[in-house]
C-alpha cells in the first residue's frame, strides 16, 4: 500500500481498500478543482499495482471493496483495467465492489462494448462529475465536454450497467440569475442520465485553482448558504426519475439532506423551505465545519 500524494475518495467509499492504478487525474483542467493540481498524470505500471494488491492480500486478508483511485482510473488503457480486475477479484474471494471515478471524456472514449465488458469484468460502481447540465457553465469551468456530450457519457454508463453515481456542483454558476438556470438545467440532465444516485456537493474555492483566482479579483461571486438551497429545492422541485438515491451528506454543503425521489420529495422540500423561510443558521453546517 504506497501511495503517492494525497487520495480522494467518495464519501461512500469509506470502507474500501484504495487501490491507486493512476497518479492524477487525466484531464486536471477543472477550474474549480484542486485535487490533483499538483500531480502529472500517469498510470502505474502494472507490476506496481500488483505488488499493491499484493500487500493489501497480506495486510487486510480477504476484501469486499475496493475503489481504484485516483482522479479518473477509466482513462487507463481498457486492456490495463481488465488485467486489474481480474487480479483483485482472484486475489480477493469476497470481493463484491469495485468503484472508481470516471471522466467525461475518458468515458467517451471508450465503446459500448468496452465498457460492458469492465462492468462484466466487476467494475461495479462509477462516479461521474456531471457538475451542471448547463453548456455555457461546463465551457466556462474547463470540463472539457459540452452538456450534450455529458449526456452521452452518463448514458453510456447507464446503459453498460454500472451502478451510477452523478456529482452535482451547488453554486456553480456564482450569484445571479444563471444559478436559477443551473439549478433548472442540472436537474434535466440528470433526469435524462437516471443515475442510481445524484450526490450535490457546495462550490467551495480553493487555493491555487482558478475559480478561487476568480473569486478574489470579483469575477465569481460565491453563494450564501440560502442561495445554495434555493438551488437544491429548484433541483427537488424538477427531478422525475424514479428511485433516485439522493446523498447530500457531503461536508462542503451546508444543510447536510438525503433522500430517496420522489418518495421522499415533500418531506425534503419541507426540510429545505423551513430553513429559506426562516433564515436560521442553526440548521446550516458552520462555515468552519464545511471541507472538501
Ligand atoms: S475531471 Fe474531476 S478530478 Fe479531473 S480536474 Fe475535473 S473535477 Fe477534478
Amino acid at each position: 500500500m504506497r501511495y503517492e500524494g494525497q487520495i480522494f475518495r467518495p464519501f461512500s467509499e469509506a470502507n474500501s481498500y484504495l487501490l491507486q492504478a493512476t497518479i492524477g487525474c487525466s484531464h486536471n483542467r477543472c477550474t474549480f478543482c484542486g485535487m490533483y493540481k499538483k500531480k502529472k498524470y500517469r498510470v502505474r505500471s502494472m507490476q506496481e499495482i500488483k505488488e499493491d494488491i499484493q500487500m493489501a492480500w497480506e495486510y487486510h486478508g480477504d476484501l469486499e471493496k475496493v475503489f481504484i483511485c485516483d482522479g479518473d482510473a477509466i482513462a487507463m488503457e481498457t486492456h490495463q483495467l481488465l488485467e486489474i480486475l481480474n487480479t483483485l477479484y482472484q486475489t480477493f474471494p469476497s470481493l463484491r465492489h469495485v468503484g472508481s471515478y470516471v471522466g467525461p471524456c475518458s468515458t467517451l472514449s471508450k465503446s459500448n462494448s468496452e465498457l460492458k465488458e469492465l462492468r462484466e469484468a466487476g467494475l461495479v460502481k462509477v462516479y461521474l462529475g456531471v457538475e451542471t447540465g448547463d453548456d455555457r457553465i461546463l465551457q466556462e469551468v474547463k470540463k472539457g465536454v459540452s452538456s450534450e456530450e455529458m449526456l452521452e457519457a452518463g448514458r453510456k454508463l447507464v446503459d453498460s450497467g454500472f451502478n451510477l453515481t452523478a456529482m452535482v456542483l451547488l453554486g456553480l454558476a456564482g450569484k445571479g440569475s444563471r444559478s436559477r438556470e443551473h439549478a433548472l438545467a442540472t436537474a434535466d440532465i440528470i433526469n435524462r442520465i437516471k443515475p442510481k444516485y445524484l450526490a450535490a456537493m457546495t462550490v467551495t474555492p480553493v487555493p491555487g485553482t482558478v475559480l478561487h483566482q476568480q473569486v478574489q479579483k470579483g469575477e465569481f461571486q460565491v453563494l450564501d448558504a440560502f442561495e445554495t438551497l434555493e438551488e437544491m429545492k429548484i433541483i427537488f422541485e424538477n427531478i422525475t426519475v424514479d428511485n433516485l438515491k439522493f446523498v447530500g451528506a457531503h461536508a462542503s454543503n451546508y444543510l447536510p439532506i438525503q433522500g430517496t425521489l420522489p418518495r421522499d420529495k415533500q418531506k425534503m422540500l419541507d426540510t429545505v423551505e423551513m430553513v429559506l423561510r426562516n433564515r436560521e443558521h442553526r440548521y446550516l453546517r458552520a462555515e468552519d465545519m464545511r471541507g472538501l
